[in-house]
């Protein structure tokens, strides 16, 4: 397959992706969260609609065939992962929660006082609060890892911190602020030599490169469907077999179970354990065929077309006096700037005038802002049907910034 084939025609595939008055909509926020292929969407209104049942304890064969569907998601994802066994795939609501049930369930039994957590200065909020809760409930501290002078977890400096006290190492495979890509090879066998677990936040890797956890060599690996062009409501926690079994339930309730009794309750193994409650049957549905839309196109296609547009656009913002590029050169998909008098949030609100959406803030992300020395910044960030007209129109936009703002 030619990798560096364009994307075109792909465009037509995203309901999202035109305005309301039917004008081609810029949309440069895909790390937000995705627009969804039209295959996406009709497989889930089919999941709602005429295929729809409960999953895991109807008797009647409508339940029986959904539920055959559901759990075809879950071995769509482990292969989608190269996970070694299907029964590592816990569904969560999102990245978020799946941190939760790792910082509560493994951090519930595995820390304690004295213990510490690796974390770096540009993990999103999701993969810092949660290890702050649970630090507070057990007694355990948190230490972070610094940045390099290009925007990455330097690694080095990692090696040079880690102690056995560190339990769990926790990094973004790629940052969402700055699209800087992490080498978790070496990130494992930094943790996995001083005897700490590492668990990887794959939010914005997993829509824009292969993932293989087993050559990755983490022990955990989390991201949230809407940002692979899935659903909302629904997202993936793998985690290795034998972790996953010595870890207790996160949440109680139906389907999580062994035997109940008011005495004593036993519990279900993974994953099951792990899913109480009905589940996000639709969004897992969705979810499945997002990836096979994704699978079919090919992540390397993916990746190949997002970093020529990342050149692009860092190509001609590097021209203007103005702005300061944030982030290393080869960033995945993300593309944040500051530009010099104007607020981030002016640029978005102006670029949206233009029919360009970009994101504006602090990207969940503030002890980033502090390191970088900002309040916020613009992000543009690219999906599969990103193409040249987005570089365009925010580069034409950001000429509408300049000349309002001298
Ligand atoms: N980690 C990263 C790197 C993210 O970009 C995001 C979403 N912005 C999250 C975690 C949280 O994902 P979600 O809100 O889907 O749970």
């Amino acid at each position: 397959m030619n990798v560096h084939a364009p994307l075109t025609s792909i465009r037509s595939d995203f309901p999202g992706l035109v305005t309301a008055e039917g004008q081609p909509w810029h949309y440069l926020d895909t790390a937000a969260t995705a627009q969804k292929p039209q295959a996406v969407i009709d497989a889930t209104i089919r999941a709602m609609g005429a295929d729809y049942a409960t999953v895991h304890r109807g008797v009647y064969a409508r339940s029986a065939d959904m539920t055959l569907a559901f759990e075809a998601a879950r071995m769509r994802v482990a292969k989608f992962l190269n996970a070694e066994r299907v029964d590592e795939i816990v569904f969560v609501r999102g990245a978020t929660e799946g941190i939760n049930l790792v910082a509560q369930s493994w951090g519930g039994v595995n820390l304690e006082p004295g213990d510490r957590i690796l974390l770096s200065q540009l993990e999103h909020h999701s993969n810092i609060v949660p290890w702050q809760l649970i630090a507070e409930r057990t007694g355990a501290a948190i230490d972070v890892v610094p940045l390099t002078e290009d925007g990455r977890i330097d690694l080095d400096a990692m090696a040079a911190m880690i102690r056995p006290e560190h339990k769990l190492v926790a990094l973004a495979h790629v940052s969402n602020v700055l699209g800087s890509v992490l080498d978790v090879k070496r990130a494992a066998r930094i943790a996995h030599d001083a005897g700490a677990l590492l668990l990887i936040d794959g939010c914005q890797a997993a829509p824009r490169m292969r993932i293989d956890v087993q050559a990755l060599g983490c022990d955990f690996y989390l991201f949230s469907g809407h940002k692979l062009y899935g659903p909302t409501g629904i997202g993936v926690l793998w985690a290795r077999h034998a972790i996953l079994a010595d870890m207790p339930p996160y949440h109680g309730g139906g389907a999580m179970i062994d035997k109940v009794t008011f005495e004593r309750t036993t519990y279900a193994p993974p994953p099951a354990r792990f899913e109480a409650g009905t589940p996000a049957i639709v969004e897992t549905i969705g979810l499945a065929a997002a990836i096979d839309y994704v699978d079919a196109i090919g992540l390397d296609r993916i990746a190949a077309h997002e970093d020529v547009l990342v050149a692009r656009t860092r190509d001609a913002l590097r021209g203007i006096n103005s702005v300061r590029l944030l982030g290393p050169e080869d960033a995945a998909g993300i593309v944040s700037f500051a530009m010099d008098g104007v607020h981030p949030h002016d640029i978005g609100t102006i670029l949206d005038e233009s029919g360009v959406a970009i994101r504006a803030g602090h990207h969940c992300a503030q002890p980033l802002m502090t390191h970088l020395g900002v309040e916020a910044t613009a992000r543009a960030s690219f999906g599969l049907y990103s193409d040249e007209s987005d570089v365009e129109a925010l580069l034409k936009g950001l000429d509408r910034v300049r000349a309002i703002f001298g």
